[in-house]
C-alpha cells in the first residue's frame, strides 16, 4: 500500500503557510509545495517514504537557521522535525535524550533545570539537529568540546533500497561510520535524526567579562586578544566583535567556568596594553549566561549574507589593516567581523576522529551583514565576498554550519581530508542520493 503524508501538513494555500514556510534567511527565500511538522518518528519515516515513492524532492529541516536556506525548497517536500523537541536528563547517568527538534533555549532552559550543561551555540533559536551535525561551537567550547563532541549516539531516518525507508541507530560501538559522520559532516546529508543522546556536564555559576574599546584601537586590542584568547585558560571561551566604524565600538565578551576572581586575573593581558572604555566582569548562575549571550536579533527573520572562515595563525599586521579598512567601508552599521577562541577541548580530538576536521584552528571567524530591504542586497553581500577574498591569504578552511555557496572548494574546505570518507559513508547508507542540495556530500557512483 502506499504511504501516506502524516503529521500537521501545511499547503500553500493554508492560513499558517506564510509563517510555515518563512527560515530566518528572508534572502532568497523559498515556496515548499508542503510542510510535514512532523509530531512522532512515524511521521518522519512516513514523510521519506512517501518522497521516496513519489520522486518528490524534499528537505529537512529543525531550527531554520541554515545560512544559505539548505532546509527548504521550492514545490518539494519540508519534513520538519522542530514539533518532536522533547528533553529528558538522566542526572545519574550525565546523560540527555534530546528530540532533534529542539532549539538552543529548549535544551538549556531543560538541562538547566537538572543543573547540566551541553556545550552549544548562543542563539535560542538555533536548532539543536542543525548545529550538532555540523560541530557546535559555543562558550564552553573550550572547556568540553564542540557539540557533537558530546554526541553519544543519534537515531535516524535513511533511506532504504530503492524507495523505502527503515529507522537505524548510530553510536561509538553501532553503525560506527554513520555516527562518525554525524559528528561535524553536516545536516541534510545521510537521514533524518529524530533523536540525540548526549553527555552533559554539571554546572551551577559562571564569571562573564565584558571589555568595550574604541574603533581606532581595532588593531592593538586585536592582535593581542588574538594571541591571547586561543591560549588562556581552557575554562574560558571567549569571542570578540569587530563592528563597523559608525558604531565605534570594539567588544570582546567571555564566559568563564569558575569564579570571578580568577577571571579578573586571566583577563589582565587584555586590558593591560590596551585602552578600553568599560571592563565589566560578573559572576551569574549560568541561566543568566546564557540567556546574556542570545542576542535578540539573531532570532528574528531578516535578510543577511554570512561567511565565515577559521583562522590556523594569529593573523599578521597586514591582515588586521584588511579587517580595518573594510569595517571603515562596511555598508551599514551592522556589518561586523565576528570571532571565537577554539584550542582548548577542541584542539584534544584528532581532525579525522571526528567528520569535524578543523580541530587545529585557533579561532572561528564570521564575517556577517544584515540588511532592511531587498534592493541593498547586492552590497551588502559584495562587501561580504570581497573581505573574505581579501582575508583568504590569512585564514583556512569553511565551517559548514556556516556554509556559503561562493566557495566553489567546500568539499576540502568543510571536510578537508574526511571527505573521502563523508562520500563512502554516504555510498553506503544514500547511494542514490535522495538527500541533496547544492552542496550535499555526493555518492560515488559505479
Ligand atoms: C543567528 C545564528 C546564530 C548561530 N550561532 C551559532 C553558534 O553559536 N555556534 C555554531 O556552531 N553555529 C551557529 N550558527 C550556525 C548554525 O549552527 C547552523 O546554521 C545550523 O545548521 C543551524 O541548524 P538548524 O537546525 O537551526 O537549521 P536548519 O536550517 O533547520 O538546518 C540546517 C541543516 O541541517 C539539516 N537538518 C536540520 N534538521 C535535521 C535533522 N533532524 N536531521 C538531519 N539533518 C537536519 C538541514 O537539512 C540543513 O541542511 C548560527 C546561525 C545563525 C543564523
Amino acid at each position: 500500500m502506499e504511504n501516506e503524508l502524516t503529521g500537521r501538513i501545511v499547503l500553500p494555500d493554508d492560513p499558517d503557510y506564510r509563517k510555515a514556510r518563512k527560515n530566518l534567511n528572508l534572502f532568497k527565500s523559498k515556496f515548499p509545495g508542503v510542510i510535514v511538522f512532523c509530531q512522532e518518528e512515524k511521521d518522519v519515516l512516513n514523510a521519506l517514504k512517501f518522497a521516496r515513492e513519489n520522486d518528490i524532492p524534499f528537505r529537512v529541516r529543525s531550527g531554520r537557521h541554515s545560512y544559505q536556506n539548505f532546509s527548504i525548497l521550492n514545490k518539494g517536500i519540508v519534513i520538519d522535525i522542530s514539533e518532536m523537541n522533547s528533553v529528558s536528563v538522566n542526572g545519574f547517568q550525565r546523560t540527555a535524550l534530546i528530540e532533534a527538534g529542539a532549539d538552543l533555549g529548549n535544551v538549556y532552559n531543560s538541562l538547566w533545570e537538572h543543573g547540566f550543561a551541553l556545550p552549544a551555540g548562543t542563539e535560542y533559536s538555533v536548532g539543536v539537529a542543525g548545529l550538532t551535525l555540523g560541530g557546535g561551537i559555543g562558550y564552553l567550547s573550550r572547556l568540553h568540546g564542540l557539540t557533537c563532541d558530546n554526541l553519544l549516539g543519534v537515531r535516524m531516518i535513511v533511506p532504504k533500497g530503492e524507495s523505502e525507508a527503515e529507522i537505524i541507530e548510530a553510536t561509538k560501538y553501532k553503525n560506527r561510520e554513520l555516527f562518525w559522520a554525524c559528528c561535524g559532516g553536516g545536516g541534510g546529508n545521510f537521514g533524518i535524526v529524530t533523536l540525540f543522546k548526549f553527555r552533559v556536564h554539571r554546572i551551577k555559576d559562571v564569571s562573564l567579562f565584558r571589555v568595550e574599546w574604541d574603533f581606532d584601537q581595532l588593531e592593538p586590542v586585536y592582535d593581542v586578544w588574538q594571541n591571547w584568547a586561543p591560549f588562556t585558560d581552557n575554562k574560558l571561551t571567549s569571542s570578540i566583535e569587530l563592528k563597523a566604524k559608525s558604531q565605534n565600538l570594539i567588544l570582546a565578551e567571555g564566559q568563564y567556568v569558575g569564579p570571578k576572581e580568577e577571571l579578573i586575573e586571566l583577563i589582565r593581558p587584555l586590558i593591560k596594553v590596551t585602552e578600553p572604555r568599560k571592563v565589566q566582569v560578573a559572576e551569574l548562575p549560568f541561566n543568566k549566561a546564557f540567556d546574556y549571550f542570545n542576542y535578540p536579533a539573531g532570532n528574528i527573520p531578516s535578510y543577511f549574507k554570512r561567511s565565515g572562515s577559521f583562522v590556523y595563525e594569529p593573523i599578521p599586521e597586514k591582515g588586521i589593516k584588511i579587517m580595518k579598512k573594510f569595517l571603515e567601508l562596511a555598508p551599514n552599521e551592522d556589518a561586523q567581523i565576528w570571532q571565537q577562541a577554539l584550542s582548548g577541548a577542541v584542539q584534544k580530538v584528532r581532525p579525522t576522529d571526528t567528520a569535524y576536521c578543523h580541530r587545529n584552528a585557533l579561532i572561528a571567524q564570521e564575517y556577517n551583514t544584515t540588511w532592511k530591504d531587498g534592493d541593498e542586497a547586492r552590497i551588502n553581500i559584495e562587501w561580504v565576498l570581497a573581505l573574505r577574498k581579501h582575508m583568504e591569504p590569512y585564514t583556512k578552511g569553511d565551517y559548514v554550519n556556516w556554509p556559503d555557496l561562493s566557495i566553489k572548494n567546500w568539499p576540502e574546505s568543510y571536510y578537508g581530508e574526511n571527505f573521502d570518507r563523508l562520500r563512502k559513508v554516504k555510498t553506503k547508507l544514500d547511494p542514490r542520493n535522495a538527500f541533496r542540495f547544492r552542496q550535499s556530500i555526493p555518492p560515488y557512483t559505479d
